[in-house]
């Protein structure tokens, strides 16, 4: 079952846990949906679980999803749908991803302290939010420039100093900026662009959702100490398409 309709099925029957950050945020009014949205997070994992081959998050990621303002990514008149696990609208007819779809693919990036993280696809910018928790640096790219000017003053004003933002096409990857130790794109690919498994540092991964609209599968590249990448399969899901590339 996909992972959307699955929330559907798992309405009404939600777990409630105490995640770190909420207590931290007596005067946010959205604590109270944050640690619901975290909640739903931790069920739909454990249902997924053997889809995916994880029962469960790393405490380093729930930490990070528990810290970022969701509803500071997506626009004013959709603020109280903002801890809702599905995806939403933030214009130029593109979406930020369904929260269990970030937490999944922020879990497989499997990302260190120290680590540099380069992001395809930056859209409303969330999901670089919850890397630069993460990661010591985030370079995230977004094709379509008003989305990339938008996030880059929201990753300001909420005081990411880690995210380096810039607007291009994301299918040639940062060369000036590689190697990462982690690779993740937010759009679907129709196949997995070269110049991303070489700007990967040996020992790092890519997780990528990949094939035609309505065929996705999320992926994961586990590139070897020798270079070579070995992939897998980790679930079906339906992301807007990557554009630009080899014309
Ligand atoms: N990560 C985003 C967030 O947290 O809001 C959501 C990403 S949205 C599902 C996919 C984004 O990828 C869109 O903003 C789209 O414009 C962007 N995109 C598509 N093709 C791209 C490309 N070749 N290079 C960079 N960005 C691209």
């Amino acid at each position: 079952m996909n992972p959307r309709h699955r929330l559907a099925a798992l309405a009404g029957g939600l777990v409630l846990a105490v995640f770190p950050g909420g207590a931290a945020h007596a005067q946010d009014p959205y604590a109270a949906p944050r640690q619901q949205m975290l909640a739903d997070i931790v069920q739909i994992t454990r249902d997924t679980r053997f889809e995916t081959g994880r029962a469960q998050l790393s405490q380093r990621v729930t930490a990070a999803m528990a810290k970022v303002p969701r509803h500071r990514f997506v626009p004013p008149e959709l603020e109280r749908h903002a801890y809702a696990n599905r995806p939403l609208p933030i214009g130029m007819g593109q979406t930020i991803s369904q929260p269990f779809i970030v937490a999944l693919m922020t879990d497989l990036l499997e990302i260190k302290p120290g680590d540099r993280v380069l992001e395809v696809g930056t859209g409303s910018g969330y999901q670089a939010a919850v890397l630069a928790e993460l990661a010591a640096a985030v370079y995230t790219i977004e094709i379509v420039e008003p989305l990339a000017r938008q996030a880059t003053e929201r990753l300001k004003v909420l005081g990411y100093r880690n995210v380096v933002t810039r607007t291009g096409d994301g299918y040639a990857g940062w060369p000036d900026q590689a190697p990462f130790d982690g690779i993740m794109v937010t759009a679907g690919a129709r196949e997995v662009p070269p110049a991303l498994l070489q700007q990967l540092k040996p020992g790092g991964k890519l997780v990528i959702p990949v094939g035609p609209m309505g065929a996705q599968v999320l992926m994961v590249y586990d590139k070897g100490t020798d270079g070579r990448a070995t992939r897998r399969e980790v679930l079906p899901v339906r992301f807007v398409p990557l554009t630009g590339g080899p014309r």
